[in-house]
């Protein structure tokens, strides 16, 4: 006769299941961390270079209705326990969710998310690119990559993203030409430049659903000595002009938390965005080994990135934003962010 099973093993294991799908305040408190480390051996697919650690590892954990992207490190205070049904994360001994890893495709989940140019001759304090110096890929390049990940069934959109080879206008130029090979694939592309007066005509020519202009950071004193010699009255022009030509929901714009920004700062610089139409993304720094020490990078508080996030989504529905709208991008991807229309 086949013993009796454990009801109190079952009571707990049961618990587990229930109760440690990742909510809203442990996917926060996983970013504020935003390292795990790994427990056990794990397999390449399931491991990504994505995100602004640019050069390193990531994970995608998947739990309940939310994802969250963690950068590998050893010295983690999480830990990431693979079992045959699922992973745990674990602070210590306890227990924060419960959920599976997802299988990155290109970079990220469901999309094929190409740095064309992995160089940059700007100098943003925060960015690894520029210390890098990698490669620039060809459009037969791109293709081929795109072609490989839509032969997995999988792939749901396209992200182009680029550092700056020589200018802007020759990597908007080079951008637009793989924007207009890609278009055979039927996904949308949402794309993320350096912009410049007219790159708006340029990639919608092309055939760019979406587009990026990352302002970096939001307080218009600190810019100049986080990203020297860029505008920041260029970036805003650009992406005031793009929600005009790409419409509503399709214009978006990275800003760091944790530069040294105050909050009053950040707060007006989401009220500015979204009163334009553009949706933010708000993107904990990554302070990158390559450039410790260049600007302050100080991670923010669970604390700090829920208020904001919950700032951002007032901010949005007010001006009838949607970030469920998205097609593409890290809105569609919410790795790396509490991302309004999709977390929260
Ligand atoms: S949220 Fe954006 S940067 Fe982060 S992994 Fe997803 S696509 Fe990449």
């Amino acid at each position: 006769m086949r013993p009796l099973p454990d009801m109190q093993a079952l009571f707990l294991y049961g618990l587990r299941e229930n109760c440690r799908a990742m909510d809203l305040e442990t996917k926060a408190k996983l970013l504020s961390v935003g390292t795990v480390q790994l427990s056990g051996p794990y397999a390449a697919g399931q491991m990504s270079t994505a995100g602004p650690g640019a050069g390193g590892q990531s994970v995608f954990f998947k739990s309940g209705e939310r994802m969250v992207r963690l950068s590998v490190a050893a010295n983690s205070p999480l830990r990431l326990e693979k079992h045959p049904d699922g992973a745990l994360i674990f602070w210590g001994e306890r227990l924060l969710a419960k959920g599976e890893l997802a299988e990155p495709l290109l970079h990220c989940p469901q999309q094929a998310y190409i740095t064309v140019s992995e160089r940059c001759i700007y100098d943003c304090k925060f960015c690894a690119v520029p210390k890098l110096q990698g490669g620039v890929k060809s459009r037969q390049t791109v293709c081929r990559m795109v072609e490989d990940a839509q032969s997995t069934g999988q792939l749901c959109a396209i992200s182009l993203t680029s550092g700056v080879e020589t200018s802007p206008q020759k990597e908007a130029a080079r951008v637009a030409e793989i924007v207009r090979d890609l278009r055979r694939f039927g996904v949308p592309i949402g794309v993320s430049v350096s912009p410049f007066p007219g790159v708006n005509e340029i990639l919608k020519r092309a055939g760019a659903d979406e587009v990026k202009y990352n302002l970096e950071s939001a307080d218009r004193d600190l810019f100049p000595r986080v990203c020297p010699g860029i505008s920041f009255q260029e970036i805003m022009d650009a992406l005031q002009e793009a929600v005009g030509i790409f419409g509503q929901n399709r214009v978006f714009s990275n800003i760091i938390v944790g530069l040294g920004e105050s909050d009053r700062a950040l707060h007006h610089s989401i009220d500015e965005l979204t009163e334009m139409g553009v949706l933010p993304v708000l993107r904990a720094v990554y302070p990158h080994p390559l450039r410790v020490g260049e600007v302050e990078m100080v991670r923010p508080s669970e604390q700090r990135l829920l208020e904001l996030a919950c700032y951002l989504k007032k901010a949005l529905v007010k001006n009838d934003l949607d970030g469920a709208q998205a097609l593409t991008g890290c809105y569609r991807c919410t790795g790396c962010d509490l991302v309004p229309g999709r977390d929260l």
